[in-house]
């Protein structure tokens, strides 16, 4: 059994400090992911530092038309708040499509965006992982990749990141806003996640002694045309094979005046290629349309044997979730 030390932090000044001078600490929030890694030995820290009576628990409304979502509200209370149903039904849908409501009822909107893989090489410790371990070697691009990347890889790691809220949050140009010693900063969430490249072990540009506080959204939340698509082997508490956020803004005749795509359970990182929404401007929304934007949107695409078949099916499923954004207000 491995001995580890518990202290909970008063403010958000105070869990900065303790995680720079307490020696392999971690935070915990709701713990669902954390406390399973941890009963595994894939993580190890000797301390933990309970960031649950820090504050940053609440939804407010900016001034200039953001809103904040606290990173200690819970899941459950972030899908089910008025204003995000409202302005963000994408985010909303995106969250409730999650776990289970036991569990979105005890994690926390920060400690969602920094879950990690669900890789099975990365939770079996007698295996290879360069995530886990670095310079080990990836047992997954040789091995069972059904749920493994097809873009972005890199030969040292073909884990893709599994948060469901993130995928919603990177179509919706979201901000994750951040405190560390002394200072505060915010990281558009196009930035916040990396692609495996030298350092798979690294999933994000969090610094080591920094904690997020908060999520913004910009006041357009795409609140009429929109679509989370979640495809996975069961129809409720499973990972996605491949999710499509996606996110229209129309004229009244049917013509794209702006258009989001964000994938996950395809990469490293939620994927979005701007350069491609763009091409859909000025565009009638229209299946064939649609298909060539898939087909832009996975160039490049790598299967690794079991994954083949998601290049296809991240095709087809960006194509249903652009039509089912256009038809929403019809559906609803
Ligand atoms: C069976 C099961 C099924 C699931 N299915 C899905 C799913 O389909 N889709 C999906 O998206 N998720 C799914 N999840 C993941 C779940 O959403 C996450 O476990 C949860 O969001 C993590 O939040 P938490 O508050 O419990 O984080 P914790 O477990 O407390 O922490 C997770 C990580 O975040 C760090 N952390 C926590 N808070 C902060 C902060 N404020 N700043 C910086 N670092 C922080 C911790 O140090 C830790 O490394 C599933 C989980 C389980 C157990």
């Amino acid at each position: 059994m491995n001995r580890i030390t518990y202290s909970r932090a008063q403010d958000v000044d105070d869990a900065v400090h303790q995680l720079g001078i307490i020696n392999n600490a971690k935070l915990i929030a709701g713990g669902t992911n954390l406390l399973d890694l941890m009963k595994i030995n894939v993580m190890q820290p000797d301390h933990l530092i309970d960031v649950n009576h820090i504050g940053f628990n609440t939804i407010t409304a900016e001034a200039n038309g953001w809103l904040n979502l606290g990173a200690m509200v819970t899941n459950a209370d972030t899908a089910y708040h008025e204003a995000v149903v409202r302005q963000y039904p994408l985010l909303s849908e995106a969250m409730l499509s999650a776990a289970s409501a036991q569990l979105r009822n005890m994690a926390t909107n920060g400690g969602n965006l920094m879950q990690r893989t669900r890789c099975y090489y990365f939770y079996d410790t007698a295996m290879p992982c360069n995530k886990r371990k670095p310079g080990s070697g990836c047992a997954a691009i040789d091995g069972f990749n059904r749920m493994h990347a097809i873009l972005g890889n890199s030969a040292q790691c073909i884990a893709v990141h599994p948060s469901d809220m993130a995928v919603a949050l990177t179509a919706l140009d979201a901000v994750v806003c951040v405190s560390g010693p002394g200072s505060a900063r915010e990281i558009p969430i196009t930035s916040f996640y990396r692609l495996p490249g030298e350092d798979p072990h690294i999933d994000n540009n969090l610094g080591p002694d920094e904690i997020i506080t908060g999520i913004k959204l910009p006041p357009s939340g795409f609140s009429k045309h929109y679509s989370y698509l979640k495809l996975r082997d069961r129809p409720s508490y499973a990972f996605a094979l491949v999710s499509v956020a996606a996110a229209l803004e129309l004229d009244t005749n049917h013509k794209i005046l702006k258009a989001r795509i964000a994938l996950g359970g395809v990469a490293h990182k939620p994927w979005r290629m701007p350069e491609v929404e763009v091409r859909l401007e000025g565009k009638l929304a229209a299946a064939d349309i649609f298909r060539e934007t898939a087909e832009m949107l996975l160039e490049g695409a790598q299967g690794y044997g079991h994954n083949n078949f998601k290049i296809e099916l991240a095709k087809r499923a960006i194509v249903r979730a652009l039509e089912q954004a256009v038809n929403k207000q019809a559906e609803s």
